[in-house]
């Protein structure tokens, strides 16, 4: 049944805390028996993979460690117990690349909450490789009609932010305020606001990513974070009402922004926290929180359901966030550009290059 499948292929090998990450040839793995091998077409970068690479979280990482966790391609290959999988379907490498499926928290489809997670490009190789495992019942199902280089940033990035817009509570007609809306998790935020109907007001930096935000993105508002003289008024004042947004989801990575959000958000309103900065605290003021009814709480990429839903959303045509590919031996130029916060939206690796 399986197309021909090379011994040797190309990746992206961290083979030290710090890296870089190495270009080299390694072998092609076989699936066990509840998997499936995924001929990885291309891989979104997601700003995790660099703080894998750092060791920048209190979780160890595999060593040597292929990174990557946005990554879209063709089943090659299943395991003898994989029945719902065709050779040939397009399918999608998450960040939950497996989990136990019998603990407390995976028998209410929580499974991001597994104790025994199985992490692509974390605790498992991940997608910066021509040809991935992954869990057969974890895998992102992707319709034939999706194009393959567009949707993989939304295997992370976009059923994450689709998930903490569910969490904030936010319904439509109403604001939110995304932190860091002009990164790869931002702008597909911005998208899927819109999509909800929900007006978003954008936090970055520079005048590309206002651009993109407010042009492209369709942001109501957009607040400078480097030059704003008076953040928390300039948020506040893009609500109609003026009294502050009713959710905010921070995506910046870097603590300032978690401390301020809980400044500017509406009375009764959600600050979501996504983004995972090294060494970072959450601090609020025990007074505002009581009295201002402040609801603080963190989301973690989605279940397998918000994963089918947040690619049904691109299906239809709404999810449309700007990125650029590059090969995949490039990446190490890719992180060098995400650390230094230069990438307006998301950069994706095309693997054949
Ligand atoms: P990114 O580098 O593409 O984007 C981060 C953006 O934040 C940049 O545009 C940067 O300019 C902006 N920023 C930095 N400081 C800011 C500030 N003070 N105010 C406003 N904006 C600021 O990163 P990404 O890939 O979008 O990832 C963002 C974070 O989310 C990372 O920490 C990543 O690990 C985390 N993440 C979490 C989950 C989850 O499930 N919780 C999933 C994926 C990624
Ligand atoms: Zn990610
Ligand atoms: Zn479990």
């Amino acid at each position: 049944m399986s197309q021909e499948i090379p011994t040797e292929q190309w990746a992206q090998v961290v083979e030290a805390k710090g890296g870089p990450v190495v270009y080299k040839k390694i072998p092609v793995q076989k699936p066990g028996p509840d998997e499936v091998l995924i001929n990885i077409k291309y891989s979104g970068v997601c700003h995790t993979d660099l703080h894998a690479m750092m060791g920048d979280w209190p979780l160890p990482t595999k060593m040597p460690l292929v990174g990557g966790h946005e990554g879209a391609g063709v089943v090659v290959a299943r395991g003898e117990l994989v029945k719902d999988v065709e050779i040939g379907d397009y399918a999608g490498v998450k960040w939950l690349n497996g989990s136990c499926m019998d603990c407390y928290f995976c028998r209410q489809a929580d499974e991001p909450l597994c104790p025994e997670p199985l992490l692509s490009g974390y605790t498992v190789d991940g997608s910066f490789q021509q040809y991935c495992i992954a869990k057969a019942n974890h895998i992102a199902r992707i319709p034939k009609e999706c194009d393959l280089e567009a949707i993989s940033p939304v295997l992370c990035a976009g059923i994450t932010v689709y998930k903490a817009l569910k969490e904030s509570g936010v319904k439509p007609g109403q604001y939110v305020t995304i932190i860091g809306a002009g990164g790869g998790l931002g702008s597909m935020a911005l998208q899927y606001a819109k999509a909800m109907g929900i007006h978003a007001i954008a936090i970055d930096g520079g005048e590309e990513k206002r651009t993109m935000c407010v042009d492209k993105l369709g942001a109501a508002a957009y607040v400078d974070f480097t030059t704003s003289k008076n953040l928390v008024q300039d948020v506040k004042k893009a609500t109609a009402d003026g009294l502050g947004p009713h959710g905010v989801i921070v995506l910046a990575v870097n603590e300032k922004p978690f401390q301020q959000a809980s400044e500017y958000v509406r009375s009764r309103g959600t600050i979501v926290c996504v983004g995972l900065p090294a060494n970072a605290f959450l601090k609020a003021p025990v007074f505002d929180t009581v009295t201002r009814m402040v609801t603080i709480k963190g989301s973690y990429v989605g279940n397998r359901q918000d994963t089918a839903e947040a690619i049904d959303f691109f299906r239809r045509g709404l999810i449309n966030a700007p990125f650029k590919t590059v090969g995949l031996s490039e990446l190490q130029n890719v992180y060098k550009m995400m650390e230094q916060g230069q990438i307006a939206g998301r950069y994706v690796v095309d693997t054949s290059r």
